[in-house]
């Protein structure tokens, strides 16, 4: 499954922004180094087409495409250099598909921020700067390994050639993604700054509605995505039956919770896609990449899906909506039977036929 790691300052609110993700109870103390232990929490992709199919089919329960966070430790100025919790930090996030990074613009007298002052460019900069010291580390430490292994014939030369223009690039102060460099050859280092990162900037209700300073954060990060969110607001909001929580967001001039889009927007930053299957036991969402074919996307249900492809019966949501059902889908000339070359879309609902 799709996961993500999430990172920041200390007290920038990630323990808060956890517990609303997991609904469970972290431990978010009010002061720095508080989480230590990596825990994993699943949230739902919302898909209110799921909801529809469910009414459609009769369906017993509905099973939405999952995200997968995982909470990790503060980083800190010096963290590269094993100071504060910073190597446990790292050896946490290597395995996480993205990085949502927390940095904090709400105001509070009350919770101390570790270099003294909020200042969301500056803080950006920090961990920007731990990371790429963290992978120009590991890239140290590979690159002998690398050259070994290339002479005894156990390893081509192109990883080699990957992690030095890696190290070039890093040591010029710019972090992997932002130089668009392609780490495939190196992937197994899992090099941080080469993961998609998404911004989740943690402010008070001031600046959620405030569209001009929203635009201002968000120029900080572009053209990584930026979500706006009150991780305070958002551990209320998993707390309430869905009537108050909507309430609750309208007031702070939301239609969707900061939750709600981080797993929206980390699986657009993944280019991940979902398609649906729908019955009387149950309509579920299956995530797959973009441009993936039909005998891929059977392969997420089994692989044996995948083996024995013989075809798939495809209608568009909007379609079998219109319809009404899979008969008269059938009968309108709506439903679609599509070979081993075709591209999924996104919103197909299918049935897959196969061989055993
Ligand atoms: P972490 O160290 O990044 O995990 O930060 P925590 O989640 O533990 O938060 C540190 C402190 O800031 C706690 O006392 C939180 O209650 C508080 N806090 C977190 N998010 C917000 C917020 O959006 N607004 C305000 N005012 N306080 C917050």
């Amino acid at each position: 499954a799709l996961t993500i790691g999430i990172v920041g300052l200390p007290n920038v609110g990630k323990s808060t922004l956890f517990n609303a993700l997991t609904n469970n109870q972290v431990l978010a103390a009010n002061y720095p180094f508080a989480t230590i232990e990596p825990n994993v929490g699943v949230v739902s992709l919302p898909d209110p087409r799921l909801e529809v199919l469910a009414g459609i089919f009769h369906s017993e329960r509905i099973l939405p495409a999952s995200v997968s966070f995982v909470d990790i430790a503060g980083i800190v100025r010096g963290a590269s250099e094993g100071e504060g919790l910073g190597n446990q930090f790292l050896a946490n996030i290597r395995e996480a598909d993205a990085i949502a990074e927390v940095v904090r613009g709400f105001e509070d007298s009350d919770v101390v921020h570790v270099d003294g002052a909020i200042n969301p460019a500056s803080d950006l900069e920090t961990i920007n700067t731990e990371l790429i010291l963290a992978d120009l580390q590991t890239l140290e430490r590979a690159i002998p390994r690398f050259e070994k292994e290339i002479k005894g014939k156990k390893l081509g030369p192109e990883v080699l050639e990957a992690a030095t223009a890696a190290q070039k690039i890093l040591d010029g102060g710019t972090t992997l993604s932002a130089a668009k460099f392609d780490s495939t050859p190196i992937r197994e280092l899992g090099l941080l700054t080469a993961k998609p990162f998404i911004y989740v900037f943690n402010v008070d209700e001031a600046v959620l509605t405030d569209p001009a300073k929203k635009a201002e954060l968000a120029a900080l990060v572009a053209p990584a995505e930026a979500v706006f969110l009150d991780a305070k607001i958002e551990s209320e909001l998993s707390d309430l039956d869905p009537a108050d929580a909507a309430e609750l967001l309208a007031s702070t001039g939301q239609d969707e919770s900061g939750l709600n889009q981080l797993a929206r927007i980390g699986f657009a930053t993944l280019g991940l896609q979902t398609y649906l299957t729908a019955g009387p036991k149950e309509s579920r969402a299956w995530t797959i990449g973009k441009g993936w074919t039909a005998p891929q996307a059977a392969g997420v249900i089994h692989t044996d899906f995948q083996k024995g492809f013989i075809k798939a019966e495809i209608i568009g949501f909007d379609d079998l909506v219109a319809t009404g059902s899979i008969a008269e889908a059938r009968a309108k000339g709506k439903a679609r039977m599509e070979g081993k070359d075709y591209v999924m879309q996104d919103g197909d609902v299918v049935e897959f036929r196969f061989n055993n």
